[in-house]
């Protein structure tokens, strides 16, 4: 079976299913104010949470209707142990061409040469900012010479694809969008600086903290002279751009210019539900059937019919609320996500 042959699939807008999000835990090391504020959270019960084999089993069904990619985030994902157990019995799905991991980096310099020795592709640390004292107070703990350690082990260990993605949040690191492309530069790796967005609830969102793409590109083009956009065909959430001496770096507009029309990608939370989009208030519980012994016709059927009524366009809703000065605060009240732990983004992977 080829993917992107005749068992593909294609959603209600003519988007096929390429790209799987696996959120192998909900539970995190930091407590990002963008993301997890809260001290504690409703976590999802533990005998939910799938087996490796369980979510190898479900990546296969989803590679019979086209997946080819999955990146392995949470939660932390690096606080389940052992993950690069996970990634052999995925590697082992040879239509599984690329297997990527996003990472706060913290627990990464000790499992980093076993994850490229078991074959993991990619990695993505999320990076925000490069003050010690300010990733303190962004994420309520002092892990900041941890992150760098686990950066410095990327290249030891043999990865050539690091990236580093950046929530830009103006009044917080608009002034280290400079430093953090220099930094990158020193790692050959490319810094993606992702708009901040209101998904979940309890993320202290406000459209006055979102630098947007435009201000982003205005305030580098200051320092560095003309950028050129990088003209790219396909379903990358980052644009990319180039300063003047060839260094590259992205944008991920998802707030101000959202790329739902070219969204090939769906997640499943640690806990086996499939949400179609970042900002759907509900996903199909896959967990129940593959825990049943449902057969994987049966279960390759869901997924096909799923996604081939999907018509899920998240962001670009969101985004169209700001005509009506609907888009206050938070998509989600604090009751609602106190009654439902996969409301979040750290549930749902990012
Ligand atoms: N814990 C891992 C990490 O931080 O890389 C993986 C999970 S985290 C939910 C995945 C990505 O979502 C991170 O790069 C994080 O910066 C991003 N993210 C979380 N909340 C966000 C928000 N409100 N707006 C934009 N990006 C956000
Ligand atoms: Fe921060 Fe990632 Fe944890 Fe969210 S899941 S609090 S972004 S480290
Ligand atoms: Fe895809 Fe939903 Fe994000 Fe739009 S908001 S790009 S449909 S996940």
């Amino acid at each position: 079976m080829v993917n992107g042959g005749h068992n593909a699939v294609t959603d209600l807008h003519g988007r096929p299913l390429r790209s799987l999000r696996l959120s192998v835990t909900d539970r995190c090391n930091l407590r990002c104010r963008y993301c997890m504020p809260e001290t504690d959270y409703v976590w999802l019960p533990r005998e939910d949470i799938l087996s490796f084999e369980e979510m190898a089993t479900l990546a296969g069904y989803f590679a019979d209707v086209g997946v080819d990619k999955v990146r392995l985030t949470g939660g932390e994902p690096l606080l389940r142990r052992d993950l690069s157990r996970l990634v052999r019995l995925l590697l082992r799905d040879r239509r599984l061409t690329e297997i990527a991991l996003t990472t706060n980096g913290v627990l990464l310099a000790d499992q980093a040469q076993e994850l490229y020795d078991a074959g993991l592709h990619r990695v993505t640390i999320s990076l925000d900012t490069l003050r010690p004292e300010r990733f303190r107070r962004l994420t309520a703990r002092d892990e900041f010479a941890r992150v760098i350690e686990g950066i410095e082990s990327i290249g030891k260990a043999g990865f050539t694809d690091l990236k580093f993605d950046t929530v830009a949040i103006r009044g917080f690191n608009d002034d280290e969008l400079v430093a953090l492309i220099e930094f990158a530069r020193h790692y050959q790796a490319e810094v993606r600086f992702i708009e901040y967005m209101d998904v979940g609830g309890a993320n202290e969102w406000a459209m006055d903290k979102v630098l947007s793409r435009a201000s982003i590109l205005e305030h580098l083009s200051r320092q560095y002279g003309a950028i050129t956009p990088v003209s790219e065909r396909g379903s990358a959430t980052a644009q990319r751009f180039l300063l003047p001496d060839g260094t590259s770096f992205g944008i991920i507009p998802s707030t101000t210019t959202p790329f739902c029309a070219q969204c090939d990608r769906s997640r499943v939370t640690a806990d086996g539900l499939w949400y179609l989009c970042l900002y759907a208030a509900s996903g199909a519980d896959l967990r129940k059937p593959l825990r049943m012994g449902e057969s994987p016709e049966r279960m390759r059927e869901m997924i096909r019919s799923g996604w081939a009524a999907r018509q899920d366009r998240g962001a670009e809703e969101r985004k169209a609320l700001e005509k009506t000065g609907l888009r206050a605060g938070g998509l989600i009240d604090i009751e609602r996500l106190r009654e439902d732990p996969h409301l979040e983004m750290h549930a749902r992977g990012g």
